[in-house]
C-alpha cells in the first residue's frame, strides 16, 4: 500500500492511504501533492479540531465539485469527526454554507465517536475504528485503527477432510467451519500523549505523533523517545513518526533515532516523516 503524507507540527498534516483510499486528517497543501488522487477519495477521518489538521477539506470538496460539475457524478465522501469538537463543527457549518451549498452531495459529515465501527470497505473486511487519545484537555481527540476481517478453522475441526468441511460450511454456512477475527492492519496516534500500545498490538504499522527530541515538558505531545516505547511494548512490526516540530532537522531526527535504536534490524523498521517535506513509501499491509 502505498502511504503519501505531509506533516509538520502547527503548520499541516495529512497522511493518504492509497489502497484505502482514506485520508487521516487534511491540513492544507493537501491538494497540490494528491491532485487526481482526491477524485477517488473514499473518506477523510479527523483527529481533533486543531486547524493545521482540517482547513485542507475546502480544497477537497472545491477539486471534486469541479469535476463533478464537469466531467461526470462522484459518491460522496464520508468526513469522520470527533462528536463535540465544536472547531471542526464550525468549519464544517462553514463549508455547509458554501461548497456543500452548492452541491450538498459532495460529502456526508458524520460525528463519531471511540470505539464506533465506520465503514471502510466491505468487499476485504475493512472498516476502521476511533480510539480516544489525550491531547489537550476538553478537546475530544481521536486516533483510528484499520481493522481486517480474517477468519480461521475451528479448533475443534482441525484435522477433519476438507470434504466434511465442505458439508459442515454448505448446512451452516463459514460460521460453521470458521471463527470470525479482526486485525488492525495500522494504528494512527493523531496529535497525543503516548497512546496505550494495546490499540496497536499486532499490527503491520503503527503511524505515532513524535512532535519532540529528548525529553520534554510539553503535556499535549510526545517524544520520540515515547513514540518508540509505545512501537516496543505493542509488538507492531513497523513504526512510522510524524508531526515532527521544524525545528529539528532531518539529521538530528536521524541521529536521535541511531542512538536509541542502536540494533540495525530494529532501526529498519522505524521511519519518519521529515518535517515540511513531502513522504512516500511502499509497504505491505495484511496484504495491501
Ligand atoms: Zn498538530
Ligand atoms: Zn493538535
Amino acid at each position: 500500500m502505498r502511504i503519501i503524507g505531509y506533516s509538520k507540527a502547527m503548520y499541516s498534516t495529512w497522511i493518504y492511504l492509497e489502497t484505502l483510499k482514506l485520508l487521516v486528517d487534511a491540513g492544507e497543501g493537501l491538494n497540490t501533492h494528491l491532485e487526481g488522487r482526491l477524485l477517488s477519495l473514499r473518506a477523510v477521518a479527523l483527529t481533533h479540531g486543531h486547524t493545521d489538521h482540517f482547513t485542507g477539506l475546502m480544497n477537497i470538496l472545491i477539486t471534486r465539485l469541479r469535476y463533478h460539475k464537469d466531467v461526470e457524478p462522484l459518491a460522496p465522501i464520508d468526513i469522520f469527526w470527533p462528536a463535540g469538537d465544536t472547531e471542526i463543527e464550525l468549519y464544517l457549518d462553514y463549508l455547509g454554507r458554501t461548497v456543500l451549498k452548492r452541491n450538498p452531495e459532495l460529502a456526508r459529515t458524520v460525528a463519531v465517536r471511540p470505539a464506533e465501527r465506520l465503514p471502510l470497505e466491505a468487499a476485504r473486511g475493512l472498516t476502521l475504528e476511533p480510539f480516544s487519545v489525550t491531547h489537550r484537555a476538553s478537546l475530544p481527540s481521536l486516533g483510528y485503527r484499520v481493522l481486517q476481517e480474517r477468519w480461521r478453522l475451528k479448533s475443534e475441526l482441525a484435522g477433519l477432510p476438507q470434504s466434511e468441511l465442505n458439508l459442515i460450511a454448505r448446512d451452516h454456512g463459514k460460521e460453521g467451519v470458521a471463527d470470525r477475527y479482526e486485525v488492525p492492519l495500522m494504528v494512527i496516534s493523531g496529535d497525543c500523549l503516548p497512546i496505550n500500545p494495546k490499540w496497536a498490538e499486532e499490527s503491520d504499522l503503527l503511524v505515532h505523533e513524535a512532535t519532540f527530541l529528548g525529553d520534554s515538558p510539553e503535556e499535549a505531545h510526545s517524544t520520540v523517545a515515547q513514540a518508540l516505547a509505545v512501537w516496543r511494548e505493542s509488538g507492531a512490526s513497523r513504526l512510522l513518526l510524524y508531526h515532527i516540530s521544524s525545528r529539528f532537522t532531518k539529521e538530528e531526527v536521524a541521529a536521535e533515532l541511531d542512538q536509541l535504536l542502536p540494533n540495525g534490524d530494529e532501526r529498519a523498521k522505524v521511519n519518519f516523516i521529515v518535517p515540511g517535506r513531502l513522504f512516500s513509501c511502499e509497504l505491505q499491509l495484511g496484504g495491501l
